[in-house]
């Protein structure tokens, strides 16, 4: 996989849009050197797969700005035992640098088409431990709880109750929080002295719609 004919490209992805704006985590940045971007995107969008924006995933979903997926993967401190939750599943990308950075990831996405497209996707560049879900991600998944990491990848109107029950004591959630077309990056960790929130940098995420998100028709 390393020696794809967008390798390069990848290295300077990461040097140039990653490395440089802060993130640090050496796992993080070797997994993002890795995973073969442009094999999330469609054809005609692959020779833009490794520029410095989201890009379109299908279903009028987009796929993050890879600098967004570093920085956000960072913030939930993988060490490789994790079992992260990540909501939003689209292309899988984000699917495939967590794949690699924990145990075992479990991915819902609401848009069946899009969980079938990137789970065929996942199990064919083998990443084996990343599990796909279809259903109302604003739920979580109680049944796989609880979780030592939670990643939200649309945007929320609030940090959301339901995730924070489901995550492990020292668990960390990171989640976009704010209006339907402006956010902030938002960090909660469940620590033995309570729930620590904090907010960082400035997001434009597509809504997370479901029963704890927005409704269909205030998302449009
Ligand atoms: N992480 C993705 C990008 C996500 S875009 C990647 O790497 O490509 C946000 C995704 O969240 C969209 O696919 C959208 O359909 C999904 N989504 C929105 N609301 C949701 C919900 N309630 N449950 C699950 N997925 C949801």
């Amino acid at each position: 996989m390393a020696t794809d004919k967008f390798y390069k490209e990848r290295q300077m992805m990461v040097q140039y849009q990653i490395r440089a704006r802060g993130v640090k985590d050496e796992k993080v940045l070797s997994a993002m050197e890795k995973v073969p971007r442009h094999l999330f995107v469609s054809e005609s969008l692959r020779d833009s797969a490794y520029s410095d924006s989201p890009l379109p995933a299908g279903e009028g979903q987009t796929i993050s700005q890879p600098y967004m997926v570093a920085m956000m993967t960072e913030m939930l401190e993988l060490k490789g035992h994790e079992r992260v939750l990540e909501i939003g599943t689209g292309s899988g990308y984000q699917a495939a640098v967590l794949s690699v950075l924990a145990s075992e990831v479990y991915t819902v996405e609401r848009i069946e088409p899009l969980a079938l497209k990137a789970e065929r996707l996942l199990k064919d560049l083998g990443y084996l431990n990343v599990h796909v879900h279809v259903g109302d991600g604003t739920l979580g998944l109680p049944e796989y709880a609880p979780f030592d990491a939670i990643i939200v990848t649309a945007a929320s109107p609030k940090v959301q109750e339901t995730y924070v029950k489901q995550l492990k004591l020292n668990g960390r959630l990171v989640i976009p929080v704010g209006e339907r077309y402006t956010q902030v990056i938002s960090l909660t960790k469940k620590t033995p002295s309570g729930i620590v929130t904090s907010t960082s940098t400035p997001c434009v995420f597509v809504p997370l719609i479901g029963k704890n998100g927005w409704s269909e028709e205030d998302a449009n």
